[in-house]
This record gives C-alpha cells, sequence and structure tokens, in this order.
C-alpha cells in the first residue's frame, strides 16, 4: 500500500439526462468544498438546453465553494444511426450507447491531465468506462443515485436462481431481495420485465448489477437511518468494495440564484399563507397523456386549495418534440383551449409554469404545504430535505418502488390509486381526495414525520454524521491505495 500526498482527486463521469448531472454536481461540491478532493466532472451530454447550461454554470460557480469545480463537458458523439432501431421509451439503452460511443473522448480527456486522478466515479449508467480506468490504473466507484433499496436490486438480480426471476415475471410474485422488502410487481423496473420483448434493456440492467457489485466503492445518495438495514445488508458480503452512504446530496434552494432569477413563480409564494400550496411537478421528463392532464386541471380545481402546477406537452401530442409549442404560455394566456378555461377559472388560487421551475426554491418556501410528485430520487430526497409532505404519483423507472417506500416504510406520503400504472387514467375525484388527505387529514400525522426525516437528513450530513463520516472514510482510503 502507498500513501498518496496532497488531496485525493477523482474524477467522475455524469450521464445525459437532469436527474443524473444535478446529484453528480452536488457530490462535486461536497468532495471539493466539505472534504478537500480535487475533482473534475466529465459531463456526457445530449441536452444543449439553457436550463442544462445553467445548472452546469450556477454549480461551478457555486459562491460557497472556494474553488472552482472542475467541469469538461465531453462534445457530443453522433449516435442517430445508433439510436435509430430503439424507441423512444428504451431510454436507458440510449443512455448507455451514447456513454459507449463517449469513453474514447473520455481516456483523451485523462490523459491530457497534468496530474492522473486517483479513481473514477460513475453514474449507474457509466460503468462500461471501468474497463479503461483500470487500464489507467485508477480505482472505479459508483455514485448511485437512487435508494439503497434500488442498490441492492441491482446487485442481486445478476446472481439470482432464474426461477425466482421467472416467477417475479410469469406470475408476479413479490421478487425477494436478501435484507430488504420484496419488490412487488406492481412496483418492479421495466428493464426485469422486458427480457423478450426488449432483451437489450434487459441484458444492460444485467450487466450494470455485476459491474456495480465489482467496483471498488459504491457511494449511494441515502443515509444510514433512512436506511438502516437495507446498507447493513449490503455490507454482508455481496458486493465486492465498500459502501458509503453519503446522502442526501440535493441542490438546495441558493438566495443569490433566486435574487437573479426573480423567478415569477417564487414572488407569487411570498404572498401566499404559509403552507398553503400544493407543488405539482414530474421531475426533469415526466409526461402524461392529454386525458390524464384534464383529469388533473379538474381535480386542481375541485380542491380549491392554491397550487403550482409545472406543466409538459402530453404523450403521444404530434407538438411533443418542439417545447414549448403546447400550452403555450405569453402573458399568462394560453393558446390550448382547455388550459386557457383552466387558468380563467383557478387564476386567483395558483399558477401554470410551462416546461421547468426552480423546483429546490419552491420547495423550500414556507408556502409550500405538500408535493405531487413522481418520486424520482432526486425529488424525493428534496422533499424530505425541506421536510414537504408528498402525493407520490410514480410513472418509471424505480419511482414505482421509491413510491413504496415513501408509503408504507417512512409514512410520508399518500400515492395514487393505480400506483402509477399509466394506462389507467387517475381520476378527478381521487386526485381532489388525495389534495385533501396530505393538506388536511393526514397533513398533522405526515408532516411530523417528515420533520423528523428532514432533521435526521441534516444530522447525518453535519460533522460528524454517519454521511459525513462517508466522506471521510472515503477520503483517508483514496489516499491509503
Ligand atoms: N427539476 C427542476 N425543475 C423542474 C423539474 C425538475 O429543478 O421543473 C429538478 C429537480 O429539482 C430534481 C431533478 O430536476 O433535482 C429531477 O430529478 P429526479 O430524480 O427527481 O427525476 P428525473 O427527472 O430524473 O425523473
Amino acid at each position: 500500500m502507498v500513501l498518496t500526498v496532497g488531496n485525493p482527486s477523482v474524477a467522475l463521469l455524469c450521464s445525459p439526462g437532469m436527474g443524473h448531472l444535478i446529484p453528480m454536481l452536488e457530490l462535486g461540491k461536497c468532495l471539493m468544498s466539505n472534504h478537500g478532493f480535487d475533482v473534475t466532472v466529465f459531463i456526457v451530454t445530449t441536452d444543449s438546453s439553457t436550463t442544462h447550461s445553467q445548472i452546469i454554470q450556477q454549480t461551478s460557480s457555486n459562491p460557497k465553494t472556494t474553488a472552482a469545480l472542475n467541469i469538461v463537458v465531453l462534445p457530443p458523439v453522433d449516435v442517430s444511426s445508433k439510436l435509430k432501431p430503439l424507441n423512444s421509451s428504451q431510454f436507458g439503452a440510449r443512455i448507455k450507447i451514447t456513454m459507449e460511443e463517449s469513453l474514447q473522448l473520455l481516456r483523451s480527456a485523462i490523459l491530457s491531465m497534468k496530474l492522473r486522478p486517483t479513481a473514477l466515479i460513475v453514474d449507474l449508467f457509466g460503468t462500461d468506462a471501468f474497463a479503461m480506468a483500470r487500464d489507467l490504473h485508477m480505482l472505479t466507484y459508483v455514485f448511485f443515485t437512487s435508494s439503497a433499496w434500488v442498490l441492492a436490486l441491482a446487485v442481486h438480480v445478476p446472481f439470482m436462481e432464474k426461477e425466482l426471476l421467472d416467477r417475479h415475471v410469469k406470475l408476479h410474485e413479490p421478487l425477494p431481495i436478501p435484507g430488504c422488502k420484496p419488490v412487488r410487481f406492481e412496483d418492479t423496473l421495466e428493464p426485469l420485465l422486458l427480457k423478450d420483448e426488449v432483451p437489450m434493456e434487459h441484458e444492460m440492467f444485467l450487466q450494470m448489477g455485476s459491474n456495480i457489485r465489482n467496483a471498488d466503492g459504491i457511494l449511494v445518495n441515502t443515509w444510514e437511518d433512512l436506511e438502516t438495514s437495507v446498507v447493513q445488508n449490503l455490507r454482508s458480503g455481496i458486493i465486492k468494495g465498500k459502501i458509503y452512504p453519503v446522502g442526501p446530496l440535493v441542490r438546495g434552494a441558493d438566495p443569490n440564484r433566486t435574487k437573479m432569477d426573480h423567478h415569477q413563480v417564487l414572488s407569487w409564494l411570498d404572498q401566499q399563507p404559509a403552507e398553503s400550496v400544493i407543488f405539482v411537478s414530474f421531475g426533469s421528463g415526466g409526461t402524461m397523456s392529454e386525458a390524464q392532464m384534464e383529469e388533473i386541471a379538474y381535480g386542481l380545481e375541485l380542491s380549491q386549495h392554491r397550487f403550482i402546477w409545472v406543466v409538459r406537452p402530453p404523450h403521444g401530442d404530434k407538438t411533443a418534440t418542439n417545447h414549448g409549442s403546447f400550452f403555450k404560455l405569453e402573458n399568462g394566456k394560453s393558446t390550448d383551449s382547455l388550459l386557457e378555461k383552466f387558468l380563467n377559472k383557478t387564476h386567483e388560487l395558483g399558477l401554470v409554469v410551462p416546461m421547468w421551475a426552480p423546483q429546490s426554491e419552491i420547495l423550500d418556501h414556507s408556502s409550500v404545504g405538500a408535493f405531487m410528485t413522481h418520486c424520482g430520487w432526486n425529488s424525493t430526497l428534496e422533499a424530505i430535505t425541506n421536510g414537504v409532505p408528498m402525493i407520490a404519483w410514480p410513472l418509471y423507472a424505480e419511482q414505482r418502488m421509491n413510491a413504496a417506500a415513501l408509503t408504507e416504510e417512512l409514512g410520508v406520503a399518500v400515492r395514487v390509486k393505480n400506483g402509477g400504472n399509466k394506462a389507467e387514467v387517475v381520476e378527478r375525484n381521487e386526485i381532489h381526495r388525495l389534495i385533501r388527505r396530505v393538506m388536511v387529514e393526514e397533513g398533522v400525522c405526515i408532516k411530523e414525520r417528515v420533520k423528523e426525516l428532514k432533521h435526521s437528513a441534516k444530522m447525518a450530513l453535519s460533522e460528524g454524521g454517519s454521511s459525513f463520516n462517508s466522506f471521510h472514510q472515503l477520503a483517508k482510503n483514496l489516499q491509503w491505495i
């Protein structure tokens, strides 16, 4: 073993998508500012939107950080011919192909660095870079940006008896995961079900699980007290390296950013009573059918609670690729007749925001009383760290598992009746009922529980807390190699 001198130096590799970019940048910031690491973040992107660039810009120039985060956006690669045979729902395969095609660029970029980083830390979609990292004598780490429960599923499935998986997929039996709550069929991940229809997604998921299992270490965006038994079980031998629960790493509200943006939503929130507003948003990519959006509109109106609703073009809409053409909102007016009527009837109650809202700042605002969310893990953690009760409305990926944990284990959310099955429209009365439950009937209990979790999250990150100690341990392990 050798003790390296100076700060531990790491390279982070971030796959396309806001849900990966945001936590990876937070990890970079935390490693650099709180734990003295030298950090370079490599970003693979297919997204040149203003929001994407703004998030990179705001993070790298965060006034709280003493030095700037070194961010390298890798030049986009042309993967159009390779993506052509895939349909749009195969988003996992699309990201993985883009990552594979970017590996050569990453290798050249690392080779051109004056000092070779000790370790490469990748997200779920970056594990194919491990072979290159080992070749360059770097240690291999994963930053798993979802829960430890989902991580346990990912690392166990590739080595599971075939019969267990078959019974889950064909007979809809719960999938047992050692040391964890079994995964119900209704909450399972799509790649497990698509073995025959889309073998590529299935194989890819298994490959990722094996790669993660063989990494030198796994950082996971959770904390010991949130998922105690799952983390303990992961430590009992299934994975090769150490596990470091380092969360919750979330993009916090930034008063400077808010002042700069003067976002209309935040000025509006300033005028509303405490905990009176329900924030409705389905992540960076979640879309609904037109029929479902209509029910949400009526449900909000029926509830008569104040709201902020982030809208996107409905799926199936021909204009969906042309961002902003559906629900065009100019000077508070819309070109869509349903939305126009809705806005006219509810303009004193709430706001509709097209495409993107400053979610961290909204959830941090004292006027927000509940969050109707698709249960992406970042959104989930942002709600918990701000003490905001949730209505869990999962749409895809691991969101149904997150919704199950939030409602059945943690008691900080109520869940839509269809559990997030897109084929069934959730009706307006059900939406009204859910809002009532979380804002009125069960509000006090849920709020108490989520505030306890908020406190526990804060403790984990503060000096001497479990996540703080994980970072400390990681730094020590990276210096003794
Ligand atoms: N987000 C935001 N404004 C929006 C939509 C999303 O700031 O209008 C941010 C949100 O705060 C979170 C991330 O985008 O940090 C979404 O990540 P999540 O894991 O919740 O869901 P995904 O988009 O990956 O499905």
